[in-house]
């Protein structure tokens, strides 16, 4: 890549994370708890040890609740946790709020996407 090129691709990428959806960043807690406030911004894990308990985030829709998705292995319904090289979240399989905002969205690399009709 030329130089011009590399500083456009890299003006480019300063103001996507300027203007762009801001990723969920992981905030790791100590416990099999979740707190009662979750703060804005973050996925939240609970973490004992090596055994991760549980993630929870404020619904991504605007509603305000508070999801919560078991990470333990062996309860049922449970979902998987990874990190990216820059410690962005990915949550599988997806989320699916089954009443109330009724929200069914997938959190890949930190960031909310929609399922069905755009948002
Ligand atoms: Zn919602």
């Amino acid at each position: 890549m030329s130089m011009i090129a590399r500083l456009f691709a890299g003006l480019i990428a300063w103001l996507q994370g300027l203007f762009g959806p801001r990723p969920l960043r992981v905030q790791f807690i100590e416990g099999d708890e979740l707190p009662a406030t979750l703060p804005a911004g973050r996925l939240v894990v609970a973490r004992e040890d090596a055994t991760l308990w549980s993630a929870g985030m404020v619904c991504p829709c605007g509603c305000g609740r508070r999801l919560e998705v078991m990470l333990l292995e062996g309860v049922k319904p449970r979902w998987d946790l990874r990190l990216n090289p820059r410690g962005l979240p990915t949550l599988h399989p997806s989320v699916w709020v089954k009443d109330g905002c009724q929200s069914h969205f997938w959190l890949r690399d930190g960031l909310v996407q929609w399922c069905g009709p755009e948002r």
